[in-house]
């Protein structure tokens, strides 16, 4: 039988991928919403979580897509209430919440996953399985998008907690952190602020690699035109390009077939989100990796710097 879920944070992202994902999925019924303004036709909805925990208590998991800094607060009310939680990326606004709200759900014996949809892009796996035995000598992030094409509107992103272009950025990372068979950190980091925001629009990472490997990431929103999310590696056995945000893949200029069905409706990106987080609820299990939220947070503490020109949407 299909278990209970509800939505809370009914913006763009809970529209475009967690109604169609849960919708598709056998293993959940969308059973409430929790929104200021947003609703979901035909599903029962509340303004606010406390509201949905008192009326709903059949509902057992709850699935935050608000944006980061007002989502802790519905976490802690939804795992103080004894429900599951599933966290949008990322997963809190501060590594000390997230590992508060890890505890307080040990503690509670229910389950929290911080979800890194990017991770489960087709290609990705097919990525961290041919880089398992190489040697990387050379690694290239360009992230690159246009924040009016796919964040109109959102004024929370300019603001602190926010991440302005590691929003998107961090995507970048969760896929890097999950495919290199070895860590990596953050040496140095250029973070360009427009002036009238708190958060950067644009940023240079260069990565530490235990064996000296070359490693920088670019990041920005200012990109006009194509539209760019591509990881290229370089390795002593060959190279990969990893295109469209892990969608697709490049071994040495070959494109790779996609596993089967990997795209389709009831396997994309979010439904295997969706699929983890039934295991995990059967099993009170947690899954809290933040080393892509850990990678973000350095860069701010090491980041060099420079104000830009102001950012008008
Ligand atoms: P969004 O369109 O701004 O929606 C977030 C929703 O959260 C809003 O519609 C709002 O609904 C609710 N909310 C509650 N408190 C809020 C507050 N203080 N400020 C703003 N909204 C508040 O954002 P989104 O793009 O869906 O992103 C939400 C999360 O998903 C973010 O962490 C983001 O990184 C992640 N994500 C987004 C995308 C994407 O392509 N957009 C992709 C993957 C992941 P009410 O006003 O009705 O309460």
């Amino acid at each position: 039988m299909a278990m209970k879920i509800a939505l809370a944070g009914i913006g763009k992202i809970a529209r475009d991928q967690h109604v169609p994902a849960i919708r598709a999925s056998r293993d959940w019924e969308l059973a409430a919403t929790v929104s200021r303004h947003g609703t979901v036709e035909g599903v029962e909805s509340f303004s606010n979580i406390a509201a949905l925990l008192d009326a709903r208590p059949d509902i057992e998991t709850i699935s935050l897509c608000l944006p980061p800094v007002p989502r802790f607060a519905s976490a802690v009310a939804a795992i103080g209430a004894g429900r599951n939680v599933m966290l949008e990326k990322p997963p809190g606004a501060t590594l000390t919440e997230c590992r508060t709200l890890e505890t307080m759900a040990r503690e509670a014996g229910v389950s929290i996953f911080a979800t890194w949809h990017s991770r489960e892009a087709a290609q990705v796996a097919a990525a961290k399985a041919w880089l398992a035995d190489r040697r990387i000598l050379r690694l290239k992030i360009t992230w690159k998008e246009d924040v009016r094409r796919w964040h109109p509107g959102q004024a929370w992103i300019w603001q602190p907690g926010g991440l302005g272009v590691f929003d998107p950025g961090i995507n970048a990372l969760s896929i890097l952190t999950e495919i290199l068979p070895d860590p990596i950190h953050i040496a140095s980091a250029t973070l360009s602020f427009p002036e009238n925001c708190e958060t950067p629009i644009a940023a240079d990472l260069i990565f530490a690699h235990p064996s000296g490997a070359q490693a920088t990431a670019e990041f920005d929103f200012r990109q006009q035109g194509e539209q760019t999310w591509t990881i290229e590696i370089e390795t002593t056995a060959g190279s990969l390009r990893l295109l469209d945000g892990g969608a697709k893949l490049l071994i040495d200029g070959v494109i790779q077939e996609v596993p089967c069905g990997a795209n389709g409706p009831l396997n994309g990106e979010y439904p295997r989100l969706y699929a983890k987080m039934a295991t995990l609820a059967g099993s009170r299990g947690i899954d809290m990796d933040l080393t892509p939220m850990a990678l973000v947070a350095d860069a701010f503490l090491l980041g060099r710097r420079v104000v830009v020109e102001p950012f008008h949407e």
